[in-house]
């Protein structure tokens, strides 16, 4: 997610209320407490990339109601037991079931996402099927529960979900407006079992709370004939149906959830080529189409830049797709501009390119994004103003000059135990939840830098990309990558920076 716009409105007067509320909060635990000894290489977070590692498969038939804005369909999954013994239950995340009639979406970022506008939408799973027998199943907020009768180390279960999904109208990131049905974190997909167990974690309004492995994807949706997709895939030809409907498949591998954008006719496309991948930027007729371009070729040279950089973007299509959320947002293959960025020619590039080197940080790379958000969000920040100073000098400078402002008097938060190296349910609001996890925690990147100078920087992340490439990582797996090179005194850096101690980098 991009924080940029959301904290140019009224930065000053939400920077002292959030002062305020941080100093009536009171939090107890700290960073070191939550990671310490729990992150070691070799632990079973890490040997989500091994071999012994099977990703699940993903398969699914739906059909969109573009009138009712529903989605009925099927989804089958084929699951290994990767966990390492015997489990009587696995779990999904059914995040659309947050926006369901009743809930009180209210505190932390919500009011951005639900305003007097809004309605509900919801998520109905119909029947549950285990290797091809009826089964049961509890939904508890948006976490679903299947019980299984012992299912082995190492096998491979069939499961299939019958599901009808309505649509609510908001700002968020599962939502519809005239023009658009967007679709974000919309497919059940299974929660992560590490050291802790399954991990599942509510739909926390501040961040991007989710948390997930790679897996392969095959989608067959049917939409109207003159409605168009994007989705983290690349779609094969359309076929037609009955009843006047195009179907769309998609097949990917080595994602880690699988977003979607239902377009009418309104919408117009730029595309071109970026090595092996085909960049597409979707926007309205009514748009700009000058915005259009600058962030459709800001998008093309950040993806050219980061991959040259940091590590080959593998996939054969990546989607820029204006919607009508409230900000920016990144899935694997397929980011959300909002709808402010592309009405008028005061581009926000820089959003962007933050969602591009999500696709590294992230997409690619996986990590916690409830326990450990910094570890996406500061180096997607991060690597941002880097392609920024080199290609887009002056918003590089000015990105520059912001983190400055924005990183003054954040001791304040510290002393309520709250750190760039914080969990998501520790941020009591989104200015704190910024100035740290995505100004902070770049400008401890930064500092680094300077130390140690851009190439060796760029080495040790490359060297980062390469050992966690579709795997998941944490914190204590970054700063071993930088500490087996440059020494302890990088464990100290990076471990004093997250816990609010901030020492000078010395070697
Ligand atoms: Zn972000």
């Amino acid at each position: 997610m991009n924080k940029g716009d959301i904290i140019k409105r009224g930065y000053w007067l939400a920077a002292i209320l959030i002062l305020l509320t941080v100093l009536l909060a009171g939090c107890k635990e700290n960073y070191s407490k939550d990671t310490d000894g729990t992150n070691k290489k070799g632990n079973k977070t890490a040997a989500i990339k091994s071999e012994e590692f099977i990703p699940t498969e993903y398969d699914s038939t739906v059909t969109v109601n573009v009138e009712e804005k529903t989605l009925t369909g099927i989804l089958k999954v084929k699951a290994t037991n990767n966990t390492g013994k015997s489990q009587d239950k696995i779990y999904f995340h059914v995040y659309p079931n947050q926006f369901r009639e009743g809930v009180d979406l209210v505190g932390g970022f919500w009011r951005q996402i639900i305003d007097v506008k809004s309605e509900p939408g919801s998520m109905a799973v119909t029947e549950v099927q285990v290797n091809g027998i009826k089964g049961d199943f509890e939904i508890k907020d948006t976490v679903l529960e299947i019980p299984l009768d012992k299912w082995k180390k190492g096998e491979a279960i069939n499961l299939q979900l019958n599901f009808t999904m309505k649509v609510p109208k908001n700002n968020g990131r599962f939502a519809y407006d005239d023009n658009t049905i967007w679709l974000g974190n919309w497919i059940p997909i299974q929660a992560v079992y590490d050291e802790r167990g399954w991990v599942t974690d509510p739909y926390h309004s501040i961040g991007d709370p989710f948390y997930s492995q790679v897996g392969k994807y095959t989608v067959k949706v049917s939409v109207p004939d003159n409605y168009k997709i994007a989705t983290t895939g690349k779609e094969e030809e359309a076929v037609k149906e009955q009843d006047g409907l195009l179907s769309y498949t998609t097949s990917i591998e080595d994602v880690r959830d699988f977003a979607m954008v239902i377009m009418n006719e309104s919408y117009q496309k730029i595309s071109d080529q970026v090595g092996e991948t085909t960049v597409n930027t979707w926007y309205l007729a009514s748009d700009s189409e000058e915005a259009a371009k600058q962030n459709h070729e800001a998008g093309k040279k950040s993806l050219a830049y980061f991959s040259k950089v940091y590590g080959h973007y593998p996939y054969p299509e990546y989607d820029i797709v204006r919607t009508g959320m409230f900000t920016a947002m990144e899935y694997p293959g397929l980011i959300f501009l909002p709808k402010n960025i592309l009405e008028s020619n005061e581009t926000e590039i820089g959003s962007v390119v933050h969602e591009t080197a999500h696709q590294w940080w992230y997409s690619m790379v996986g990590n916690d994004e409830v326990k450990e958000p910094w570890l996406d969000e500061a180096l997607a920040t991060y690597t941002t103003t880097r392609f920024m100073l080199e290609e887009y000098p002056e918003y590089g400078a000015a990105q520059l000059e912001m983190r400055k402002h924005m990183t003054e008097g954040t001791e304040s938060f510290e002393k309520q135990d709250i750190f760039i190296g914080s969990p998501v349910d520790k941020f009591t609001n989104i200015g704190s939840y910024s100035q740290l996890v995505y100004q902070k925690g770049a400008l401890m990147l930064e500092n680094l830098e300077k130390e140690i100078g851009k190439e060796k920087m760029d080495e040790l992340l490359q060297n980062f990309f390469k050992e966690y490439q579709y795997g998941v990582a944490t914190s204590s797996d970054f700063i071993s990558v930088f500490s087996e090179e440059l020494g302890p005194e990088a464990k100290e850096y990076f471990e004093s920076w997250l816990t609010g101690k901030e020492p000078e980098f010395k070697q």
